[in-house]
């Protein structure tokens, strides 16, 4: 029979990522406070400006640092007040600490991922920009793993039927794997491929959108949770 053929989401999925933008997020937070600003405030129109400017400019980690400097301009303009250099070198400085932050492999992944190459085809799939997304898979030690790599700039329903017939997959026996209701599940479900969900810790926001289909889709705490969907098959003596 046809090996079973998985298609992983990188990012918080495999390792930890936005646990990183969320500590910058909280460090902006706390020197908007020290501003006078609310930092609740300060949080929503973060949220605010990266929904407007993600769109356009994409996933950069230093598109995230230009996000909290806008922020900051937004709130002074908001009240009136001009925006100091100092703070907008400061603010930038908070959001570049997620530019080449570590590679941290979720629990379980480099067992399962190693397990499930044996007896599954296994392809990652990642959006961002593709050098830093590249740098990441290296950084990981994963790469080895992969039949094949793929880096988009967005992920949809397009991008996943492009991989099933790039590499032959047959539909009924292929699953997207990731975190994200927005980038893995929906466009899952919306190509007619199996959908698994495996929920991040610290999710962005931006992902967080209602599942289409929830009947569709399996839901798992853990990612060596997939090595009990996926057995591997038995020896026969
Ligand atoms: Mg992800």
């Amino acid at each position: 029979m046809e090996k079973v053929a998985l298609i992983l989401d990188a990012d918080d999925t495999l390792w930890e990522n936005n646990v990183f933008y969320e500590e910058a997020t909280d460090a902006f937070a706390e020197r908007m406070a020290r501003e006078g600003f609310d930092p609740q405030r300060a949080r929503e129109t973060l949220a605010r400006v990266e929904h407007e400017r993600v769109p356009v400019y994409g996933y950069a980690p230093q598109e995230f640092a230009r996000s909290l400097v806008l922020t900051y301009q937004r709130l002074c303009q908001e009240d009136g007040r001009l925006p100091r250099p100092e703070v907008e070198a400061e603010v930038e400085a908070i959001g570049n600490q997620v530019v080449e932050y570590p590679i941290i492999l979720l629990d379980g992944v480099a067992e399962t991922v190693a397990a499930l190459s044996c007896h599954c085809r296994l392809f990652l799939l990642t959006k961002g920009d593709p050098e830093v997304q590249r740098s990441k898979v290296e950084r990981s030690g994963l790469a080895p793993h992969f039949e094949a790599v793929h880096i988009v700039p967005e992920k949809g329903p397009e991008v996943l039927r492009d991989l099933l017939a790039r590499h032959h997959l047959d539909p009924q026996r292929t699953w997207m794997v990731g975190n994200s209701p927005r980038s893995d599940v929906n466009p899952a479900l919306a190509a007619g491929i199996g959908a698994i969900h495996i929920p991040y810790h610290r999710p962005w926001s931006f992902e967080e959108v209602p599942v289409a289909d929830p009947e569709r889709v399996v839901t798992l705490q853990r990612f060596s949770d997939l090595l009990r969907l996926f057995p591997p098959p038995e020896d026969m003596p």
